[in-house]
């Protein structure tokens, strides 16, 4: 049990999202889900906790996030639950189970959600974070490639990060392809073994891709000499990764090859990208996706392709937290002087809110100095005051907050007057 005083914190690597960040956040996200809905992708939302096989098999098990990282319990019933770790397997489980992927192809889908990993929290590393994501489900075409990873970019630079492409292409799983490539590289690793950092010689067999991951020096240093999977792909895989470059080409999306990208789910297949902010420090990564042709057979479904990604919105916060300043769409603070404005302002706010605009004042009995504060206190362009005077004639005096001009005008043409 925690110690009493820490009962009453928030767990570790847990953040309460509070004002003023929370107004970035609900901006971020809402820029986020606008950019993905202009390009078809409708939003989605799954449960914040499913069945542990989801993840299990979706995720693979040899993974460190279903290893290590997982928040999963018992619930009444004797069933084991999972807090979601990660957006793509859940929602493919939700396709299915949905048959969406019986309708027209790809199903293109959107997400703003929680994730929860029991990790070792660290700036930009927490235990309940969010992703902003995308998945488009059924087709295999290099166009859709391109297309998820242009979203993802277009988005990032509109929330004022200017991210690095990193690209690769992993193959799929084929003899011919990247099982051909595993074997050689497990054989790599097994005659480097002695020169690996302990943790990653316990992968060589159930994860080997993952050594490419490996921050260990010994490690990083006999990484730099393995066979590249890019040298490894079969003729399908080549031909899908080459017209993926051709398009982001064709799309002016810069990128740079990265042959030792990798992913750490097994169901990835084929392109694997990851998108990466210098100003982050050790936690870089804003966000990554790739195919995973093999993911819907791995969750009991038919064959189906897919590709997306997810992008830490914590970390896009963090990385454009020099910008931010977000704050209430608040155009009119309604000012009341005496008790009998009040009703009359309550009114007025209601008024401007049903006209499409932000209205706030005050509930706290300021007087016209204290109320003038909470008007600069509120972001509003301008300030409404209501007195007796004006109550008699069905005016306000309006008075603009920036220029600290002021004139009083009819109450009925205030909304045209404030509409920006
Ligand atoms: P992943 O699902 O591991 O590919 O992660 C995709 C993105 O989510 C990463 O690039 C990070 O920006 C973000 N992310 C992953 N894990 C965490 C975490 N524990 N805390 C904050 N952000 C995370």
């Amino acid at each position: 049990m925690p110690q009493q005083d820490d009962a009453f914190r928030a767990p570790r690597g847990t953040n309460d999202l509070l004002p003023p960040t929370s107004w970035d956040w609900y901006e971020v996200t809402r820029l986020a889900l606008d950019t993905f809905a202009r390009a078809g992708y409708a939003p989605v939302e799954t449960p914040t906790f499913e069945h542990t096989e989801v993840f299990e098999r979706g995720v693979g098990e040899a993974s460190e996030v279903v290893n290590k990282q997982m928040y999963t319990f018992t619930d009444l019933g004797g069933r084991s639950l999972t807090l979601r770790p990660e957006g793509t397997a859940p929602v493919m489980r939700a396709v299915l189970e949905h048959r969406l992927d019986k309708g027209a192809l790809p199903v293109k889908l959107a997400y703003g959600s929680s994730m929860y990993r029991q990790e070792r929290p660290q700036k930009g590393r927490y235990r309940q974070f969010f992703q902003l994501g995308v998945e488009a489900i059924g087709s295999d075409r290099p166009t859709l490639d391109a297309e998820v990873i242009e979203i993802g970019m277009r988005f990032l630079r509109s929330a004022g990060v200017a991210p690095r492409l990193l690209l690769n292409s992993i193959g799929h799983l084929d003899d011919s392809c990247r099982l051909g490539y595993l074997g050689s590289l497990v054989e790599y690793l097994k005659a480097n073994e002695s020169k690996l950092d302990k943790e990653d010689v316990g992968r060589i067999d159930s994860n080997p891709l993952r050594t490419f991951d490996s921050k260990q020096g010994g490690t990083l240093k006999v990484m730099e000499s393995a066979p590249l999977i890019t040298d490894h792909l079969c003729d399908d895989c080549k031909r899908h990764f080459e017209r993926v470059r051709d398009l982001l080409d064709k799309l002016n999306v810069e990128y740079e090859l990265e042959p030792r990208l990798v992913r750490g789910l097994d169901y990835y297949t084929r392109t694997a990208f990851e998108y990466v902010a210098g100003e982050l420090g050790a936690q870089n990564a804003v966000g990554g996706g790739g195919r995973y042709d093999g993911l819907a057979e791995a969750l009991g479904g038919d064959p189906l392709p897919g590709i997306g990604f997810a992008l830490g919105l914590d970390r896009i916060l963090l990385a454009r937290s020099h910008e931010g300043g977000s704050r209430a769409p608040i155009d009119v603070y309604v000012v009341a002087l005496g008790e009998a404005a009040v009703e009359a302002a309550l009114v007025l706010a209601s008024q401007i809110r049903t006209a499409g605009l932000g209205a706030d004042m005050d509930h706290a009995g300021r007087g016209m100095k204290g109320q003038m504060k909470d008007a600069d206190r509120s972001g509003a362009r301008f300030a409404a005051i209501i007195g007796d005077e004006e109550l008699a004639s069905n005016e306000v005096t309006l008075r603009d907050l920036a220029s600290g001009e002021q004139e009083r005008i009819p109450m009925e043409s205030l909304i045209a007057r404030v509409r920006p």
